[in-house]
C-alpha cells in the first residue's frame, strides 16, 4: 500500500509569527493547510485581509483564483437558520456559522456573518479529518470527532462568549492541493512559459522549461526514457548550461535555449532578429511561426546595450562580466563612457 505522508507546510511557531506580523487567523491559514502551501505564499493572494482582518466567502474566493486553485462549490447556504443536509467535500474548505443572539430568528442576516470560523477538512487515510488553526498545538489536522467533541467546545467559549453551542456549514468548497513541486507563477509569466515552451518543442521536441521552488528547470527524456530535470545554470558563460553535454542538442539549440529561459528570468536577451535568423533557411532552427510566438507574447523587437543602455541599432555582441550580461553594441566596453552609462 502507497502511504500517501502530508505534511503542514508551516507550523505553530508560523502561525503565531504571521498573526503578530499580519493578523494571519482562520480564514488564511485553512486556505494555506488545504492548498499545501506555506502562510507566506498565500498573503500576497489574500486581497483586502489585511486591512479588514477577516475573510469573507467573496475574499476566499478571489484569493483561490488568485492562486489558480481548482475547487468548486459543493454547498452555500449562508442565510440558514441550521443545518441544511450540507454536502462536505472530500478535501476543502469550510465555513461554519456559530450560533447564538446573531442567528436568533428576525435578525438581518448581516449580524451573523462576523460570528464565523473557517475550517479545512480533508478525507485522509480512512480518517475524516478538520484543520483548524486553534489546533495548531495538536499538528493543526486533528480528527472530525475530536474537532467537534473537543476543540469547538473549548474554543467557544473563549471565542463567541454568547454563542449557544449549535454551529453549522454555511459554505462548502472542494479545494485541490496545489502542486509544491512547482513555484507560483503569476498568470503573466505563465503565458509566457507556455510561449516558451512551444518554441522549446520546435528545437527540442522532449525538452520543457518548468518552474521548480528554486527557480527555473529544464526536463528532458534520457535515452533509457527516464525524464531528467537539471536546474538553469551556466559557469563563465551565459549561453551553455554546466549539464549542456548531458542534454546534447549542439551550440545553437542551447544559445536559444538560453535566450527562453533568460527571458523568462527577465535578464536582457537577444532581439528577436536572433530568431529570424534560427527561423531562417540557412539556419532552420526553428519554425518560422517561432517569431510570430514570440512576438505576440512579448519577447523584445529592439534591445539596448547592457552598458551604455542605448538601442542597438548596428552590430551587436554579448557582453557578460560579473554580474552584467546581456547584448552590448558593437562600440563595447569603450561606449560605457561615450554614451553615458553607468
Ligand atoms: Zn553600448
Amino acid at each position: 500500500m502507497t502511504v500517501t505522508i502530508e505534511e503542514l507546510p508551516f507550523d505553530a511557531e508560523a502561525v503565531a509569527l504571521a498573526n503578530e506580523q499580519w493578523g494571519c487567523n482562520c480564514g488564511p491559514a485553512a486556505l494555506a493547510a488545504v492548498t499545501g502551501l506555506t502562510l507566506d505564499t498565500v498573503r500576497p493572494h489574500l486581497g483586502q485581509f489585511e486591512e479588514k482582518q477577516y475573510t469573507n466567502p467573496t475574499m476566499m474566493a478571489k484569493a483561490l483564483r488568485s492562486l489558480q486553485a481548482t475547487w468548486s462549490r459543493l454547498y452555500e447556504c449562508p442565510a440558514a437558520e441550521r443545518a441544511v443536509d450540507p454536502t462536505y467535500p472530500h478535501r476543502g474548505l469550510v465555513r461554519i456559522q456559530w450560533a447564538g443572539p446573531w442567528t436568533e430568528p428576525g435578525r438581518p442576516v448581516a449580524a451573523r456573518y462576523r460570528h464565523t470560523h473557517w475550517i479545512a477538512v480533508r478525507h485522509f487515510r480512512g480518517r475524516h479529518d478538520v484543520f483548524d488553526v486553534n489546533a495548531m498545538e495538536a499538528g493543526g489536522w486533528i480528527s472530525w470527532d475530536n474537532w467537534r467533541d473537543s476543540l469547538v467546545p473549548w474554543l467557544l467559549p473563549q471565542v463567541e462568549p454568547k454563542a449557544n453551542g449549535q454551529w453549522w456549514p454555511t459554505h462548502c468548497w472542494a479545494v485541490d492541493r496545489i502542486d509544491q513541486a512547482g513555484r507560483y507563477v503569476p498568470p503573466k509569466l505563465r503565458a509566457r512559459l507556455e510561449v516558451a515552451n512551444k518554441v522549446l518543442a520546435m528545437f527540442a521536441s522532449d525538452t520543457r522549461i518548468e518552474s521548480r521552488q528554486k527557480g527555473w528547470a529544464v526536463t528532458w527524456t534520457s535515452e533509457i526514457g527516464s525524464r531528467i530535470s537539471k536546474q538553469w545554470a551556466c559557469r563563465g558563460n551565459d549561453f551553455y548550461p554546466v549539464w549542456n553535454h548531458k542534454w546534447a542538442r549542439g551550440g545553437t539549440a542551447s544559445i536559444a535555449l538560453s535566450q527562453l529561459v533568460r527571458w523568462l528570468r527577465r535578464l536582457p536577451v537577444l532581439p528577436l532578429a536572433s530568431w529570424r535568423h534560427w527561423a531562417s533557411d540557412k539556419c532552420g532552427l526553428v519554425d518560422p511561426k517561432a517569431v510570430e510566438l514570440l512576438r505576440a507574447g512579448g519577447y523584445p523587437e529592439q534591445v539596448n546595450c547592457v552598458l551604455c543602455h542605448q538601442p542597438i541599432t548596428g552590430p551587436l555582441d554579448w557582453w557578460h562580466l560579473n554580474d552584467v550580461s546581456g547584448p552590448c553594441c558593437g562600440r563595447a566596453p569603450e561606449c560605457r563612457q561615450k554614451g553615458g552609462g553607468r
